[in-house]
């Protein structure tokens, strides 16, 4: 196998911008004002969006002991908290109620303020930067290089997966990174505790001191990542940023991480440099298994250095960028549909289908986001579309690579919803003279034309086969499909207690073979109640019935009771 680079999805949760430390590089820094300290409120709505975005891991990071500097503390007390660390936990507790593992980056902290932190954080971090004394960090209390050294030994004392890492072109000399690297090389065979080590290039920024320096060059890089991967002991991870760094030509020299990666959020400290999108990230690292970690790595999480606090979160999280594998989706969707993206896969032969959480009714003309849904649908879809295959019916169901995304068999779709009905219920009972809730002699299939422009028309068989869609013995087969579809779901649905009214199936070609395409799920079929008739499915949407989320969630306790929703 390919060398294995690893990085984190993460969202960057900047505190607060104002800083007790003036280093001559930086533009993150601001003086207290409106706005200098990220509202509770716009943390939760970047988590949320994280979370929604498949991220793993909160990074907040922000300026170091604000509460020094003159004129802070009303805008942090507007929200009542008395010091920044103590808003750093009650955000972190958000971060882990949504299902993300927080890494702090806070600056200098003493033993007992990491001690109150690493309840609520998987990791945190503190950069050496360096250890030599340099004009930039003149006006920095916090850069003291031997106030960071103590730091980084108290966090191997109490056992908190370390990240750090060394700032190259800030006015160090070559010797200094070797110095450097070996103070973090020792720390580390005392304590066993760093896990990855960053070496950032500095990048100069208009309108600070230092906007004439050179920065670290493509050289610089090359040759300090050779050396880290000299001195350090083989199990620290190297990382390289790739929004700053050209990664290709960085990477052959032993860097093993690209770090954090966010889908959702920039790179606050260095604005004007966006992150690689996922697929551009696969293009960088041609070569080589890209492959999605923790903000905690594997080692320590088998070693147990976490709170106990964080353990679900950690197992869930390991189980989903496990099931997300290796597989990067790209930027743009092939088809975004009205409940569902279709997205290009590495593989020729197979696409992503990442079903999303808007909800439509009425060819669109109704329309919300419900959070959840997607993986909801998804999961009811990939139980049906195992079960039907185990009885022998083909379907483009390959795997799960996340709770709401699948990889299936990319098939040529045929333009045809097929419906099977056992109950009378919706549009048949509006164009026929049948009642809602009679139950038909037999289950009867009705096809229309899937076409969202001219309002899907029913279709009939000779439609069908003058139109060239289907011959008359392909027809005959999706007939027989769908029926055989139907005694499956129908007999499971019976022993759940739902009664499966009707539902509505696509079908696609691939090699010559008719698959079972698209989903089934509580989107796709009307559920009923047996006792009581109560909808489960998108009437309870389209009706305004009630919870549809709850009904979602309702039928698939009863039809997989260990699924945990
Ligand atoms: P729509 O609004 O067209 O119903 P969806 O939101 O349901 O779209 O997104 C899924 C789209 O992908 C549908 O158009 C469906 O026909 C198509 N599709 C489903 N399964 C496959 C497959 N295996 N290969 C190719 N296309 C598929
Ligand atoms: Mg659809």
């Amino acid at each position: 196998m390919s060398p294995v680079i690893t990085y984190s999805r993460n969202v960057f949760l900047p505190l607060t911008f104002v800083c007790r430390n003036i280093c001559g590089y930086c533009i993150f820094r601001r003086p207290p004002g409106e706005g200098c300290v990220l509202s509770p409120d716009e943390v939760i709505r970047v988590l949320r969006r994280g979370a929604e975005a498949g991220c793993t891991e909160a990074l907040f990071t922000f300026g170091e002991h604000p509460e020094e500097v003159a004129g802070f503390m009303p805008f942090l007390e507007q929200y009542g908290f008395g010091s920044i660390l103590e808003y750093c936990h009650a955000m972190a507790e958000e971060a882990l109620r949504l299902g993300l593992l927080p890494h702090t980056n806070a600056g200098i902290m003493t033993a007992d303020e990491m001690r109150y932190l690493a309840d609520v954080n998987a990791s945190m971090g503190l950069m050496l930067e360096t250890t030599a004394d340099i004009p930039a960090h003149r006006n920095c209390p916090g850069k003291e290089p031997a106030r960071r050294i103590a730091m980084i030994e108290d966090a191997g004392r109490l056992k908190i997966p370390f990240t750090t890492g060394i700032l190259l072109g800030i006015g160090e000399t070559r010797s200094d990174r070797r110095e450097s690297l070996e103070v973090i090389a020792g720390l580390h065979r005392k304590y066993g505790h760093i896990q990855e080590i960053i070496i950032q290039n500095f990048c100069p920024k208009p309108g600070t001191d230092m906007s004439a320096f050179p920065g670290a060059t493509l050289r610089d890089m090359q040759e300090t990542v050779r050396m880290a991967k000299e001195i350090l002991p083989s199990d620290i991870a190297i990382q390289i940023p790739p929004n700053l760094a050209d990664a290709a030509q960085i990477l052959p020299c032993g860097v093993t991480d690209l770090g954090g990666i966010s889908p959702v959020t920039i790179d606050y400290v260095n604005p004007e440099h966006p992150w690689p999108a996922f697929d551009e990230l696969a293009a960088l690292t041609k070569g080589y298994t890209l492959k999605e970690r923790l903000c905690i790595y594997p080692e320590y999480i088998r070693r147990g250095w976490y709170h106990p606090r964080l353990r679900d979160c950690i197992i869930s999280l390991e189980n989903t960028i496990h099931m997300r594998g290796t597989s990067v989706i790209p930027a743009k969707p092939l088809y975004e549909g009205k409940a569902k993206s279709v997205y290009a896969s590495e593989n020729p032969d197979e696409l992503i289908v990442v079903f999303r959480n808007d909800m439509t009714a009425f060819n669109g003309v109704k329309h919300d986001q419900f959070t959840d849904k997607g993986r909801l649908n998804a999961t009811a879809s990939e139980f049906f579309m195992k079960m039907l295959e185990a009885e022998g019916i083909p379907t483009h169901h390959i795997r799960m690579s996340a709770p709401d995304t699948m990889i299936v068999r990319r098939l040529e779709m045929i333009p045809l919803e097929v419906i099977v009905r056992n109950v009378a219920a919706g549009s048949m009972t509006k164009k026929y003279p049948v009642k809602e809730g009679m139950v038909l002699d037999r289950p009867v299939v009705t096809i229309d034309y899937k076409d969202d422009e001219r309002g899907d028309p029913m279709i009939n068989d000779d439609l069908i086969e003058v139109l060239h869609i289907l011959t008359a013995d392909e027809l005959r087969k999706v007939k027989e499909m769908a029926l055989h579809v139907n005694k499956v779901l129908t007999r499971f649905f019976d022993k759940c207690g739902i009664r499966l009214v009707d539902f509505k199936l696509e079908f696609g070609k691939a090699d010559g073979t008719i698959y079972l395409g698209d989903e089934i799920s509580m989107d796709s079929m009307r559920l009923w109640d047996k006792k009581t008739g109560e909808s489960f499915d998108k009437d309870v949407y389209r009706f305004d019935k009630g919870d549809v989320i709850a009904a979602y969630r309702n039928v698939l306790k009863r039809i997989i009771p260990d699924s945990g929703v």
